[in-house]
């Protein structure tokens, strides 16, 4: 085959066979998606040599950034040593083993084993086949209705949808599965209405309560939710709802699935989300940042009790080919150690997220912006047409506004009409400030 080397040719290409996920079809069709070529630090080019930056870090995945050497020098080293072998019938093997034991140490305490998968859809997978086992085995099987939360996402495969509470994704497919329920989300700026923020997020956790009783507290066997929403917008909650939630968690017999596949290995400052909201999960879907995604790779981090449990119930018939990867979990073993050695979660939570959080801030004052919101290394705009009363623009603006980040050489991703920053975790002050510029532009622009 020639290889195709004009954009319109990898264009024309990709049209005549690649399905790509989560894409318009009908736009493809007649713009074409945009080549995405090579990386370095926060940097992307495309096929025309333009330069970007990447402020999503891919799909908030790229922690240590770009062009990291010693990821693929761990991986060519694992490929000739052992490029796989799975972790079925009574087998393992050294790197999914030191990895499982390396994601303990940095895990809040008392979570000291991990169930691997290829991705965080399969991670929330296995949350559901895992709960719902869990239960059986302490012989309560009638336990088995999950609560998510609405715009909650947890992933694409059918149970990943179904925990997820995004009505778009369920439209398709005839989702969610049985047994699966949704909540309102803790998003008071659109709403929380004239309601002061706090007195909203103790609305918003108490619907978990009244949920619970409505299915019965007999029927219910985990709650999951994201300590701090991504893909519904980077949805941070007020300041009231987790001690709410945990103190309603407290009442009932049933267990707690943080979702930290966004929030997890370093994103808020912390190594999970967990521990900066002080949360106590009992279970805990990875993946994303795990690897920074140089290969794929999930895995749910499982309490001591769940794990003890799971010892007496015999055989879980569960698991995937590529469980615990040999390859992957070498790179997921070199990024932990990268992450690590430089201190990468220490600074951002010392330097880098408050001066990120600093400049953000400064963005309140453009005329297109409602809001601006940030937390750690993740960050939002609410785009309004008129502050004072929250009023949107008639058929929505932030897909004009994400192409005129796309001219402008910024990748920033837009939830509706809130537009969102998840940048690498190494990004520095001079990225930045040329972050911060490029926004104010894109805003410029679209305005
Ligand atoms: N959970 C959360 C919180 C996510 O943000 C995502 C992906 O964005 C997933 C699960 C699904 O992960 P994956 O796309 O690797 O299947």
């Amino acid at each position: 085959m020639t290889q195709p080397r004009t954009t319109a040719d990898w264009q024309a290409l990709g049209r005549q066979h690649l399905l790509a996920p989560f894409s318009d079809y009908k736009q493809l069709g007649a713009k074409g998606a945009r080549i995405i070529q090579r990386a370095d630090g926060v940097y992307l080019w495309d096929s025309e040599g333009r330069k970007i930056l990447d402020a999503m870090a891919g799909l908030w995945c790229v922690n240590v950034g770009y062009g990291r050497r010693e990821l693929a020098d761990a991986t060519h080293r694992q490929m000739l040593e052992l490029p796989y072998y799975n972790l079925f019938f009574q087998t393992a093997h050294p790197p999914a083993i030191e990895l499982a034991a390396a994601i303990a140490e940095i895990a809040p305490a008392g979570m000291r084993h991990v169930f691997f998968a290829g991705s965080g859809s399969e991670a929330n997978d296995t949350v559901l086949r895992l709960v719902r086992h869990y239960w059986a085995i302490k012989d309560q099987p009638q336990k088995k209705v999950i609560i998510g939360r609405i715009n909650g996402y947890h992933g694409s495969t059918v149970a990943g949808a179904s925990l997820g509470g995004m009505k778009a994704m369920h439209g398709q497919g005839d989702l969610p599965i049985p047994g699966i329920e949704h909540i309102a989300q803790p998003y008071w700026y659109g709403e929380g209405g004239a309601m002061d923020p706090q007195a909203f997020g103790e609305w918003a956790a108490e619907e978990l309560e009244k949920k619970i009783l409505e299915v019965g507290e007999e029927r219910v066997a985990a709650f999951i939710a994201e300590p701090i929403q991504g893909a519904g917008g980077v949805i941070i909650p007020p300041q009231s709802y987790w001690p709410r939630v945990r103190k309603i968690l407290a009442r009932y017999d049933i267990l707690f699935v943080a979702d930290e596949v966004i929030c997890g290995f370093g994103r808020t400052g912390e190594w999970f989300g967990s521990q900066y909201y002080g949360l106590e999960p009992d279970l805990m879907p990875i993946a994303k940042g795990l690897t920074s995604g140089y290969l794929p790779m999930g895995g749910v981090i499982v309490r001591d009790h769940v794990a003890q449990t799971l010892a007496e119930g015999g055989e879980f018939y569960h698991g995937y080919t590529y469980s615990g990867h040999p390859v992957a979990a070498a790179v997921a073993l070199e990024n932990i150690r990268i992450l690590r050695e430089e201190k990468i979660v220490e600074r951002v939570k010392a330097e880098t997220a408050p001066y990120l959080q600093k400049r953000w801030q400064e963005l309140a004052d453009h005329p297109l912006v409602g809001e601006a919101r940030g937390l750690g290394m993740l960050g939002a705009l609410e785009l309004v047409q008129d502050k004072k009363s929250r009023t949107r623009f008639p058929g929505g603006i932030g897909m004009r506004c994400r192409e005129h980040c796309f001219a402008n050489g910024l990748i920033m991703r837009a939830v509706g009409d809130t537009m969102i920053v998840s940048p690498p975790l190494v990004i520095d002050r001079e990225e930045i400030d040329a972050l911060i510029g490029l926004v104010r532009t894109c805003l410029d622009a679209t305005a």
